[in-house]
């Protein structure tokens, strides 16, 4: 990851209220971060966002939500538009969250879609592939992985790609705290990067069970590029302990 700055995004899913949110930014922000040598990014739930957008204006922490519509606006119950986020003073999405892709129904078109529409109002995508336990022990990871990045960015010029960020979840890692390993993490998605052109420069994030504790050990193999992180961001000490380690 020598050239590109590596990047620590919290996920915090279905966790905090304003106030909760607001606790959090003020704790963080409180404290020495090494924010010269690595991007953050919170991604507090839809209803903190305008209130997380205010608390973090003027620090160098960034704002990301968790999902974004793929359309403009219109009869989309419960769908927030990409100009809803901005709005709040948000400039990250992460899109395609093996979460949304299991219990939402979330397709690979969709994922596109969304990706789409993000670039196209300056949000920057987090977008998240990953293999089940299943594929994993098939030896098929590689081959999800590769169809699922192939289809998000079907059809995007390679400086589409390069502005979007790709976030390698296998999906058995994610909140069991079993990592996967750095090594195979790391071939994973460097095989990724090889495939993609438009992600030779484009940073790769890997999640799963990131803590404090093995965040170095992943952010020093050449193809991982920071940490799409659950748990280990819900806690202030924790988050700003991962900045560190990246
Ligand atoms: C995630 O939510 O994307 C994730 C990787 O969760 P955890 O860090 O808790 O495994």
């Amino acid at each position: 990851s020598a050239a590109r700055r590596p990047l620590i995004a919290g996920n915090w899913k279905m966790h905090k209220t304003i106030a909760q949110t607001q606790a959090f930014i003020a704790d963080l922000c409180a404290r020495p971060l090494p924010l010269d040598d690595v991007d953050a990014v919170l991604c507090p739930p839809f209803t903190a966002l305008a209130a997380a957008g205010a608390a973090l204006a003027g620090s160098r922490v960034g704002l990301g939500a968790q999902n974004v519509s793929w359309a403009e606006q219109g009869a989309l119950t419960g769908e927030i538009a990409p100009a809803m986020l901005t709005e709040c003073g948000v400039r990250w999405v992460v899109i395609g969250h093996s979460e949304r892709r299991a219990m939402f129904g979330e397709l690979d078109e969709r994922v596109k879609e969304k990706a789409r529409i993000a670039l196209a109002h300056g949000l920057t995508p987090i977008v998240a592939v990953g293999e089940t336990a299943e594929e994993h022990a098939a030896g098929i990871a590689l081959d999800k992985v590769r169809r699922q990045v192939r289809a998000a960015f079907d059809g995007f010029a390679d400086d589409e790609i390069a502005r979007c960020v790709v976030a390698y979840e296998p999906i058995w890692a994610i909140g069991t705290g079993k990592a996967d390993s750095p090594e195979e993490a790391n071939a994973v998605m460097g095989a990724i990067r090889a495939d993609v052109p438009g992600l030779r420069d484009a940073r790769i994030l890997y999640g799963g069970s990131v803590k404090p504790d093995n965040i170095a050990a992943f952010v020093s193999q050449p193809h991982i590029d920071g940490g799409l992180v659950g748990g280990a961001s819900l806690e202030p000490a924790s988050f700003a302990a991962l900045l560190e380690g990246a």
